[in-house]
């Protein structure tokens, strides 16, 4: 539901000309700093391996559907393959799904990951994606999502962490967690949190915000079986209030 009491849907997918609209509900984005400020003195400011903008891409396109581990073995391969991204455009396609593998779907990941840099190198003549840097976010974002196989979560990652634009990237962690805090509308679908949890969080502390949010949700909030009782965010918890995890 949002805030009118409306059931959101698909449709109420971002569909506006700023990512950055401030959630209008200040008690809400209030609760957002709170939970932001505990988790930051819990995990601290993580440090987060930093790539290049396209090798952000071309990863995030592999860890679709596989854990970290596999992702990084396949993006090894295929870079230790194809040191240039000219050479894994234009490569036997076999090749590339050769070396894709442990990441799984290799035979859908191989063909896009090659279409999309194709299609990159028609349209500006080269690999660098630092002109998006230019645009403003929410055109960015629409020109990144443009291509099979790049939806929001991978846009929001590129532009936060590569091109340090404002974007909130969320994964299936940062989905269940902000569900079960509160943060945002239940039956909200994830392309439309992306700009509902933007809207709640300092543009500024987006990166830390999302990493740490992700740690919470892998130490702690689980999805099977939440360790309520070590969690530092008890008070603040829509879901541990409601008793839905033990007693509150
Ligand atoms: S109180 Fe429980 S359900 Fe709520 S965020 Fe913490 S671990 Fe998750």
């Amino acid at each position: 539901m949002n805030d009118n009491g409306k059931t959101l849907s698909k449709n109420d997918a971002p569909n506006h000309s700023r990512i950055v609209n401030p959630n209008p509900d200040s008690a809400l984005r209030a609760k957002a700093g709170m939970i932001y400020d505990r988790l930051y003195a819990k995990y601290g400011d993580p440090t987060w391996p930093i790539l290049p903008a396209l090798d952000e891409l071309v990863n995030t396109v592999l860890s679709q559907n596989t854990n970290d581990r596999n992702r990084d073995i396949a993006f090894a391969n295929l870079r230790r393959r194809f040191p240039t991204f000219e050479e894994i455009r234009d490569a036997d396609p076999e090749a590339v799904i050769d070396c894709i593998r442990p990441a799984g779907l290799a035979n859908q990941k191989g063909p896009r990951i090659q279409a999309i840099l194709k299609a990159i190198s028609a349209e500006r003549g080269d690999m660098d994606l630092n002109f998006l840097r230019g645009m403003e976010p929410i055109e960015a974002r629409n020109w990144l999502t443009k291509f099979k196989g790049v939806g929001l979560k991978t846009a929001s990652i590129v532009m936060v962490f590569c091109l340090k634009m404002p974007a909130f990237p969320v994964d299936t962690h940062i989905y269940r967690v902000s569900g079960r805090l509160g943060l945002r509308p239940a039956k909200m679908n994830v392309d439309a949190a992306h700009d509902y949890l933007a809207g709640l969080f300092d543009p500024r502390v987006y990166g830390p915000a999302h990493v740490n949010l992700i740690l919470l949700g892998r130490d702690t909030c689980s999805a099977r079986k939440p360790v309520c009782g070590e969690c530092l965010l008890t008070d603040l918890c829509d879901a541990f209030i409601r008793g839905e995890f033990g007693k509150a």
